[in-house]
């Protein structure tokens, strides 16, 4: 069983920590999918309450992009990567209206490229990312001297940063600056764990010792996330459920008993919502805002969706989804359904990048049925924010999803979730139809087991109560009064740290 974790209520009682936040994303400066908008939010939202935090993260070519005052420090310095001598030059800006620095560490070979760990617009992973990763986890420890800080806690998040709690107890256990210092370590999702070979370890530079299935091992591979598992102090994923569903064989990915293991150490945090990005009333990528107590502009944003998208201007629901096009996000369900789904009179929009094979069945019907789907394959923020605002329903009937934010923000936006039951959905997603949940509760439609014709059976019930608009109205109004705000995880982390850097 996973722990949880209570947290206080009043600033007065928390005490300063200081933390350093290791991301391989950071929004607004790189983001591939729902860690850059964590790793923004949870240090924002830490700082507000009083932690003294920094953030760092590899600066990518595509950082620049993000047109933030970026500048360069007077800190350089090598790190011995294999056999070479790497140099690191470290640039810095901040989160943007905040005084949280976001320290950006440069090697034009490792980061002078605009994908973060793929081929921009493949799915090929780079095939240097081990050396990558090295790179910045060794760096990133290597600044911290630099900046003479004595962190309480290093803050970790997903493979990109799982050898860092290697190296604290390893080759850094002495450092006069790490001594005291403990490690956390976040899995955003457990199906990616920097799997490398084992020729990978000449670059990470430590003892073969480590390479063994109690430490850095996995089945013949050196794994990344499992090392970060088994040196952290305490484990945390961004939800409760998923904190569990991970310590099953169904769930765990080859690492549920690793996982087990450390059971008492492990506690689900839900992700929060950044409302200053994602909120009708002041989203000023929308066609109108709209508050819940006045809905009209949602028509507005409806019509203007569809007129960009160049679909019938109906009043049809419209169905979307915004994801990266992978197996985790229930997409071949969608495929087995999507026939007799366009058979009602409804639309669809598709914003998603990923699998081939997911990119060309929506592509075909997009053409086949231009009148009735719309598929955008790009990733097109604004895009996301109006297909939010401006559609009905929105589909997440994930395989399994740590935590989601999509379904969180469609309950903002009056947009009516279908989920299947797993995961952070699982934690926020809460059916009409189930007779323990108060009416002023339910928020959406789910469905329990992974199944085609259950998502089907789910998204006819959720049509049948469309029809019926007072109704629907109001089930909007639900979700949209509803909010997961990251004050409440960031006390819930604060907590946390406090526990382990008093022992
Ligand atoms: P995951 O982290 O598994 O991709 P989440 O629901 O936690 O899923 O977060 C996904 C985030 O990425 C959301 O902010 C979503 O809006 C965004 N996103 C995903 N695909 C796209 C896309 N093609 N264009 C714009 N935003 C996208």
């Amino acid at each position: 069983m996973s722990q949880k974790c209570e947290f206080k209520n009043n600033n007065e009682d928390i005490i300063i920590v200081n933390v350093v936040y290791l991301s391989s994303e950071v929004l607004p400066f790189a983001k591939s999918g729902g860690l850059a908008d964590i790793s923004s939010v949870i240090p924002k939202n830490l700082n507000k309450l009083g932690v003294n935090i920094i953030v760092i993260m590899p600066f990518y070519t595509i950082v620049k992009e993000c047109n933030c005052p970026i500048e360069k420090t007077d800190i350089t310095y090598r790190v011995i990567i294999g056999d070479e001598v790497k140099t690191c030059c470290v640039y810095r800006s901040f989160l943007p209206g905040t005084d949280v620095p976001v320290y950006l560490l440069h090697n034009e070979q490792y980061f002078g490229r605009n994908g973060l760990y793929n081929y921009p617009g493949t799915m090929r992973n780079y095939e240097d990312n081990c050396e990558r990763f090295v790179f910045f986890s060794k760096t990133a420890i290597e600044l911290i001297p630099r900046l003479k800080l004595h962190p309480d806690i290093i803050h970790c998040n997903d493979w990109q940063t799982g050898l860092v709690p290697v190296y604290l107890k390893t080759l850094y256990k002495n450092n006069e600056y790490l001594k005291k210092t403990r490690m956390v370590m976040t899995i955003h999702n457990l199906a990616y764990q920097g799997l490398f070979s084992p020729d990978c370890m000449k670059y990470a530079g430590l003892d073969w010792n480590l390479f063994h299935w109690n430490y850095l091992e996995f089945y013949g591979m050196l794994n990344f996330l499992k090392a970060g598992i088994v040196f952290s102090d305490i484990i945390t994923t961004v939800s409760e459920t998923y904190a569990e569903e991970i310590q099953t064989p169904e769930y765990g990915e080859g690492l549920d008993g690793v996982l087990r293991t450390r059971a008492k150490d492990i506690y689900g945090i839900l992700n929060g919502i950044d409302y200053s990005l994602w909120n009708p009333e002041n989203d000023a990528f929308i066609a109108a805002n709209y508050t819940e107590e006045n809905l009209t502009g949602k028509q507005v944003c409806k019509k203007a969706l569809q007129r960009k998208l160049e679909l019938p201007e109906k009043d049809v629901s419209v169905i979307a989804m915004i994801t990266r096009l992978t197996d985790q996000k229930g997409l071949d369900l969608v495929m087995k359904i999507f026939k007799n789904l366009l058979k009602f009179d409804i639309q669809f929009v598709l914003l998603g990048t990923g699998e081939i094979v997911y990119q060309d069945f929506f592509k075909h019907y997009a053409k086949i049925v231009p009148e009735k789907v719309s598929s955008n394959i790009s990733f097109n923020e604004p895009l996301a924010h109006q297909i939010e605002a401006g559609a009905d329903i929105f589909l997440m009937p994930s395989r399994y999803e740590p935590c989601g934010l999509n379904q969180l923000y469609s309950l903002k936006y009056g947009t009516v979730p279908i989920v299947r039951h797993t995961g952070g959905l699982a934690d926020t997603i809460f059916d009409i139809r189930h007779e323990k949940i108060h009416k002023e509760k339910a928020n959406g439609f789910s469905f329990k087991e992974y199944n085609a014709d259950l998502l089907y059976a789910t998204i006819i019930r959720a049509f049948d109560f469309y029809k019926n608009r007072s109704e629907w109205t109001k089930l909007m109004r639900n979700g949209m009064k509803q909010n997961w705000p990251w004050e409440k995880s960031a006390k819930k982390y604060i907590s946390l740290y406090e526990s382990i850097t008093k022992n």
